[in-house]
């Protein structure tokens, strides 16, 4: 092993191994995975990953009777097997109008990614009996290549106003549990960009379906009826769900929500490596 590190080492640091890369492989491309596999052990990537997706919420009406509503989204992303790490990236474009808005961007984007990665990185991890893979999560404000557009608004927002594709951001001129809400709201909205779809106000099917329990058993499920007595449900430990109860902050990022990520490194890895199974970091 002690040898082995030697000659990585060895690779990465003689001289004429970079300049031997480049000549080898004309194409620029072809030149940035060489170095990205000897510097950062990069096994395997996929960009353009993602698509599109749909899901169906009980919204009540006039009447306060729930009618199934259909809101779709597109999801994106890219993914990188690094040796010491499954590094799931997500460049993100936010523009916005206004003094309020322009005032407070940067530092929202801050907060965000900040938020976000926190919630998301390394509490997972894929296993076997040969590597532990940690889940890296990767957010990226750039208009280079985005996965996805933004569009910052300030102030308070009033239900569906902040979605996937609309924040709202850190405004001093908002109360304590807003900004909150709004800075903590992208961790939420991150899961939507990566295909989650959301956890609350679900009839009995699709909340079975999307959180792979009965909601009618299931003691992370609240049930509200409409004026017609028909419940819907929402999950109330789940970052993708309801807020936690007695906070305006998302729940935790559950195994269900980075599932995909198995799902990719069980087709990537190497034709010897035993299958990973996904597993509390
Ligand atoms: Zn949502």
């Amino acid at each position: 092993m002690t040898r082995w590190r030697a000659e990585l080492t060895t690779a990465k640091t003689l001289p004429g191994t970079r300049p031997m890369l480049i000549a080898l492989l004309p194409a620029p491309a072809d030149q940035v995975t060489a170095l990205r596999m000897l510097d950062q052990g990069m096994l395997d990537e996929q960009t353009g990953l993602g698509g599109p997706w749909s899901e169906t919420l009980q919204v009540a009406n006039g009447a306060g009777v729930y009618v199934p509503t259909v809101f779709p989204a597109t999801s994106g992303y890219e993914l990188e097997y690094q040796r010491t790490g499954l590094v799931c990236t997500v460049r993100i474009n936010v523009t916005g109008a206004g003094a309020a808005v322009n005032n407070n961007l940067a530092r929202s984007k801050q907060i965000w990614e900040g938020n976000i990665e926190r919630a998301w990185n390394r509490r997972y991890k894929l296993t076997n009996a040969n590597h532990d893979i940690p889940l890296i999560f990767n957010v990226n404000f750039t208009s280079s290549s985005a996965h996805h557009n933004v569009t910052a608004h300030a102030g308070v927002p009033v239900w569906p106003g902040l979605n996937m594709t609309n924040w709202f951001v850190d405004d001093p001129s908002t109360n304590r549990a807003n900004r909150d809400y709004v800075n903590n709201a992208a961790i939420h909205e991150f899961g939507h960009m990566i295909g989650n779809p959301d956890e609350y106000q679900l009839s009995q099917a699709h909340y079975t379906a999307t959180v792979g329990t009965n909601p009618t058993t299931d003691p992370n499920a609240t049930a509200t009826p409409d004026t017609a007595g028909t419940n819907s449900y929402t999950n109330t430990n789940s970052v993708m769900g309801g807020q936690l109860p007695g906070t305006n902050l998302p729940g935790p990022v559950q195994m269900r929500h980075v599932q995909f990520m198995t799902t990719w490194l069980n087709a990537h890895r190497n034709a010897t490596e035993p299958a990973f199974t996904l597993a509390t970091a």
